[in-house]
């Protein structure tokens, strides 16, 4: 989330990426695999399917933002100690390259969307992004986890690549999967269940980091983020007036704002077009520990719940 990136500064120092406590390994015994995820969400896939076998590291962390990252010394260092690099792909790692290549590692990057039919950026899809040329490697929408479906394929994806890198752990690395796909799978009917009491004409909100396209075409919440709103500053009076207009004429029925922070604007949209003020929708990162998206699972049920509270009256 670029709008909580200040306030992350401070909370991240407690949960360094790379350490990662594994209670059910014997003190001293090492992984079978040392991996690198490229950010926190498809650390936490490699996670769930390779249990105490995998070593995993996030390079981007909890609340941080891939598309404007810039890797450290430490993070070609991470890379150069690994036996594999799980990547995004679809242009969201465009720091990634470079970064290998200072590595000196030759290690698999195994880009874990293979097989998902990517979606094309919409024309305001990546509103609140940072208009870096570097980063925008082609007209795919990157967020494809915003899909649970989706979430399904990174896993086998995950899984395929464990198994040929560490035959041993196949066996192990094959169940934990099927655990955690059964697990996704209850979540998919679990977002359908939650939208299907949503009613149609309120499924249109309004966010300010468009980040759901996957989301909306999977499950058929439409959502729209206004021209000239970016996270990273705070909305003008002009954003705000933006802000009116759209809700307006699109009818959203609800607005979830990262960068409005002053409650009194959010009164004011409010008030001026009668949409609810949702809470914050978390698209590209975990929360720590402490907050309300520790893991994928508890990061689509968080926005689940932030969408019925704002939709179903
Ligand atoms: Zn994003």
């Amino acid at each position: 989330m670029i709008t909580r990136r200040k306030a992350v500064a401070s909370t991240c120092a407690a949960l360094l990426p790379g350490v990662v406590l594994h209670p059910g390994r014997a003190y001293g015994q090492e992984a079978a695999v040392k991996a690198i995820a490229t950010f926190s969400i498809l650390a936490d896939f490699v996670r769930n399917v390779g249990g105490d076998r995998v070593d995993v590291a996030a390079l981007v962390g909890p609340n941080g933002n891939a598309h404007v990252y810039a890797p450290s010394p430490s993070d070609a260092r991470k890379v150069a100690g690994a036996k594999v690099v799980f990547v995004n792909g679809l242009g969201f790692e465009g720091w990634l390259d470079r970064l290998v290549k200072a590595s000196a590692s030759t290690a698999p990057v195994i880009v874990a969307t293979k097989g998902i039919k990517p979606i094309e950026r919409g024309g305001d899809h990546d509103q609140g992004h940072e208009p870096e040329p570097e980063h925008d490697h082609g007209r795919a929408d990157p967020h494809a986890w915003q899909s649970v479906a989706n979430a399904k394929i990174y896993v086998a994806n995950i899984r395929d690549a464990l198994a040929s890198l560490d035959p041993a752990g196949k066996a192990v690395y094959e169940a934990s999967a099927d655990t955690y796909l059964a697990k996704l799978d209850a979540l998919d009917r679990e977002v359908r269940d939650v939208i299907a009491r949503i009613p149609a004409d309120r499924r249109r909100v309004i966010t300010s980091h468009n980040a759901f396209g996957y989301f909306q075409s999977a499950y058929g919440i439409e959502f729209t983020a206004p021209q000239g709103v970016s996270t990273e500053s705070e909305a003008s009076a002009k954003d705000v007036a933006a802000i009116i207009t759209q809700i307006r004429r699109d009818k959203a029925a609800a607005v979830f704002l990262e960068n409005v922070t002053d409650p009194r604007l959010m009164r004011q949209i409010a008030s001026e077009t009668g949409a609810k003020v949702g809470g914050v929708l978390y698209s590209d990162a975990l929360t720590d520990r402490s907050g309300d998206a520790p893991t994928y699972i508890a990061l689509i049920r968080h926005n689940l719940k932030q969408l019925a509270a704002a939709l179903i009256s």
